[in-house]
């Protein structure tokens, strides 16, 4: 009977690596063995030690652009000659082995998808060094040589952790949160926003209608970011953000004189984390009604903001990310996050960013007081 010899490293490597066109594999016969081998001829083989199997994965709150950025990581990859595998759900992924080759068809058609193809999770293990152990175990089994994390402040901590474990990781911008320190703006960002600015628009021609008083309450646990962006572009009354504590009777007053001042419709914003978001102030609007003279109604966009179909600032800026993070790690090089800095896309060490929040400007706070006026 004709048998396959048991392949080589190198020969399963040339038999796995379909993209990239660097191996020159030939099948032989050992006639004394009376089997099959694949052979790889010894001058293509130092062209193989260019060869790489790089992954990619997603983590924390998705973000409209996430797969524009896979696709740029996994496209910018195959250019470079490379194997590109993508990890499902994260770093609980990452720990499970759960990852799988992917070609540039698999990609195809997912720019314009809101969400992330690879899936995201929260995952607590990858924070304890018997996790991160795990998911370091997994790459080797897979033979993975390099990493891109896409994702926000908590996955680049992650990402530098494992990076300070000896692994080649290098991180892309991407939160809706916009609290990522080491990128001016993040992927997601304008897309939330557009979302944010789309409701606040929309109820203001209702409250303008009926002379009423309407709070729309955005994401941000912890930064106002989004919140205070979309009061100033929306032209909202007043703002309440994680950042400021704010006085519900502040608020009220502020409402009852902008209809004193003349203007049909009063719009509060609120971050989901500030101490008075939508629950709270309802609660005390409805409370004290009578002595207020006037109803608040609520509405909040919750995760309706994270699941729109990317614009094209979020395209652009995810592609841009995408790519320059896969070249630089085909320059030898990683331990940083890209982000764009004063309009460039620039990479800022994995340390300078892990456990940093970047601050919100408080001068922008200033800017809405003047011109809810
Ligand atoms: P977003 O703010 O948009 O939700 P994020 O990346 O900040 O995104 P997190 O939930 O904070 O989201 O973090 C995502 C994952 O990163 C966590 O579930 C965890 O697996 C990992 N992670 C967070 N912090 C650390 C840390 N200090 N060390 C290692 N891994 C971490």
């Amino acid at each position: 009977m004709v048998c396959g010899k048991p392949p080589t490293a190198r020969s399963e490597r040339a038999d796995r690596s379909p993209h990239t066109g660097c191996l020159a594999s030939t099948l032989g016969y050992d006639a004394k063995e009376n089997c099959f081998f694949v052979a790889v001829s010894p001058d293509v083989g130092a062209r193989e030690d260019l060869m790489k199997r790089i992954a990619v994965l997603t983590s924390g709150g998705d973000a409209p652009g996430m797969n524009a950025a896979i696709r740029a990581v996994v496209r910018t990859g195959i250019h470079h000659g490379w194997e590109m595998y993508g990890v499902r759900q994260g770093y609980e992924g990452l720990i499970n082995g759960n990852m799988t080759p992917m070609t540039a068809r698999d990609v195809s058609g997912i720019l314009q998808q809101g969400g992330t193809v690879l899936g995201s999770a929260r995952c607590p293990d990858f924070t304890t060094e018997d996790g991160r152990l795990k998911a370091l175990r997994a790459l080797n089994q897979n033979d993975i040589e390099g990493l891109v994390v896409i994702g926000g402040n908590g996955s680049q901590s992650g990402a530098h952790a494992l990076s300070e474990m000896g692994f080649p990781v290098v991180g892309v911008a991407s939160t809706i949160d916009n609290d990522l320190y080491g990128s001016e703006i993040t992927i997601g960002v304008d897309t939330a926003l557009n979302i944010a600015l789309e409701a606040i628009d929309r109820l203001k021609v209702t409250a303008s209608s009926h002379q009423r008083a309407f709070l729309v309450e955005v994401m941000g646990r912890n930064c106002g970011y989004l919140a205070l962006m979309s009061g100033i572009a929306g032209g909202a009354e007043a703002v309440s953000i994680p950042e400021v504590e704010t006085n519900p009777e502040a608020l009220a007053q502020e409402l009852r004189s902008s209809y004193q001042r003349g203007k049909s419709h009063a719009i509060i914003v609120v971050a989901e984390g500030a101490k008075y978001n939508a629950d709270e102030l309802l609660h005390y609007f409805d409370k004290h009604r009578d002595r207020l003279g006037f109803q608040l109604r609520a509405t909040t966009l919750g995760h309706v903001q994270r699941g729109g179909a990317p614009g094209a600032f979020d395209r652009l800026l995810a592609t841009r990310l995408g790519a320059a993070a896969t070249d630089t790690l085909a320059r030898g090089e990683h331990g940083v996050l890209m982000g764009l800095l004063r309009g460039e896309i620039s990479a800022t060490p994995l340390e300078e960013v892990a456990g940093k929040t970047k601050e919100l400007d408080m001068g922008l706070w200033e800017l809405a007081e003047i011109l809810a006026k």
